[in-house]
């Protein structure tokens, strides 16, 4: 299978190399970032570029051997179908989303494209990276203005699941952040009126769990987070 992330952090950061290395910390950047360059993931798009070019590691230019690497928004724009691509568009963590000149729905389309066209299939996993940081500094606006640019990039992985018909999409949230709550608002404008939070860690709310296409009747009521992954690894192992 085709693999990839898209993500809007840093592309060493926790969820993007929890899906790519195997490594005691996540704090060791560089040694994440050498990982990911000698790793076979087919597209790579997000930030981090300071880690794999650092001086303590340089494996910008083994990355760049295998594979296109994009350094800004003009050149990603020009991916032309590749078998693989690479976009570290950032030194390390991109801007919040209305600072974006790139939004997640784009990446993920792009990503979409290039994976698609392996006849084997593929996984990619699509971070929305920031709405967790948001939560942390209870900072209500960029909340709503983070999940928006999430929920388009959904929007991409279903359109493209419902025209191919053999495509599971999952989504969820490893945790909740902050105790968030909405307090009026108007969904046709996409408006909140005022936004709460009850401090400013991650909480035992549980989160929702979303399933799209084949096999997504098996994600029902109440699962326990590890469970998601584990059934992945079954449906990968077993689909022809
Ligand atoms: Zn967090």
């Amino acid at each position: 299978m085709a693999t990839g992330v898209a993500t809007t952090c840093a592309l060493t950061h926790a969820t993007p190399a929890g899906f790519i290395v195997h490594i005691p910390s996540r704090n060791q950047y560089v040694q994440i970032a050498e990982q990911i360059a000698a790793s076979d993931v087919d597209v790579l798009f997000g930030g981090g570029l300071d880690h794999f070019s650092s001086t303590n590691g340089p494996c910008l230019p083994l990355l760049q051997k295998k594979m296109k690497v994009a350094l800004t928004t003009e050149e990603f724009r020009k991916i032309k179908n590749p078998k693989k691509a690479a976009a570290l568009l950032y030194p390390v963590h991109p801007p919040w989303a209305t600072e974006r000149s790139v939004s997640l729905k784009e990446l993920t389309q792009k990503a979409i494209e290039i994976l698609s066209r392996d006849k084997d299939g593929f996984f990619l996993m699509v971070e929305g990276s920031q709405i967790d940081w948001a939560g942390h500094q209870n900072d209500g606006t960029n909340v709503v203005s983070e999940v928006i640019d999430f929920d388009d990039a959904v929007g991409a992985g279903i359109d493209f699941a419902q025209n191919n018909g053999e495509t599971l999409v999952i989504i969820t949230a490893d945790h909740e952040t902050g105790g968030f709550a909405l307090l009026g608002g108007s969904v046709e404008n996409q408006t909140v009126d005022k936004t709460g939070f009850v401090h400013g860690g991650h909480t035992a709310t549980m989160v929702p769990l979303f399933a799209f296409g084949p096999g997504s009747d098996v994600f029902h009521g109440i699962l326990d987070n590890t469970d998601i992954g584990q059934t992945m690894i079954r449906f990968i192992q077993t689909s022809e």
